[in-house]
């Protein structure tokens, strides 16, 4: 890394209070701005210069936050955190993308592969199905992951504007993508960030199986679960 991009923060985007609020409590120098009604808090955690907001759930939430973020503060890396529904992987358990897809991009009817997302490069476009995350970023994430918890898994992450509760879906998403975990923003914030140029990172702790106990998991769940991202991301901020 350069001089000068050392000098850039880190954004971390939580979609909701519970996943960003230990964060926040411990940035030092925490300076806000509110931009299109959302709350920018830049300072410095761990002696590294960061940038953290909420989103709110879903994909348009998410990828306007990160396209104000990257705007506005410029970060070297996005990072995405909080919880999400596991696919084959326990409840506890922490996830970091290797890569994001939109399982809920669905141009087949016209012949191309499911998630087959374009993006604007100047007058040309460029399709896509799934966008890799900073490879350097997910190993330190995972790294750090094996050595406090015990699930720890590196694997596609599938994000839609849904909240999966289905068993049925949840095997599909294995099959089709690949996915190890299920949310509402990753692949959006990741879209946001690849179409910027921005390297990206996402780190999850899973609070349900997306399945039928996933509308009971998830209230039992997500705050206990929101903190072990959050902890894992505080300690491991350093590294990256
Ligand atoms: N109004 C609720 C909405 C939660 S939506 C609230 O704010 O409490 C669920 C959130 O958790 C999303 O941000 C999503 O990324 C994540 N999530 C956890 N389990 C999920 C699942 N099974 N399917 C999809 N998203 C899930």
């Amino acid at each position: 890394m350069t001089e000068a991009s050392r000098q850039k923060p880190i954004g971390i985007i939580g979609a909701m209070t519970m996943e960003v609020k230990g964060l926040i409590a411990r940035l030092e120098e925490d300076k806000t701005r509110e931009i299109a009604g959302l709350v920018f808090h830049q300072g410095r955690l761990d002696g590294v210069d960061c940038v953290v907001a909420k989103c709110a759930p879903g994909k348009v939430n998410s990828a306007v936050c990160a396209q104000i973020m990257i705007l506005e503060y410029s970060p070297r890396l996005v990072i995405n955190l909080g919880v999400a529904g596991g696919v084959g992987v326990g409840i506890g358990d922490l996830v970091v993308a290797s890569q994001c897809v939109q399982h809920d991009f669905d141009p087949t009817p016209l012949g191309d592969p499911l998630g087959c997302l374009s993006i604007c490069r100047g007058e040309e476009e460029e399709s896509f199905i799934q966008l890799h995350s900073d490879k350097q970023a997910a190993e330190v994430l995972l790294e750090e992951a094996k050595t406090i918890y015990g699930g720890a898994h590196l694997g596609v992450i599938a994000t839609g504007d849904a909240f999966v509760a289905d068993p049925a879906k949840s095997r599909w998403l294995n099959e089709t993508f690949g996915a190890k975990a299920v949310e509402m923003e990753g692949a959006s914030i990741a879209q946001a960030c690849y179409m910027n140029r921005v390297p990206f990172a996402v780190l999850r702790a899973i609070s349900d199986n997306a399945n039928d106990e996933s509308p009971a998991d998830f209230p039992a769940f997500a705050k206990e679960c929101a903190d072990k991202s959050a902890q894992l991301l505080a300690k491991t901020i350093a590294r990256l």
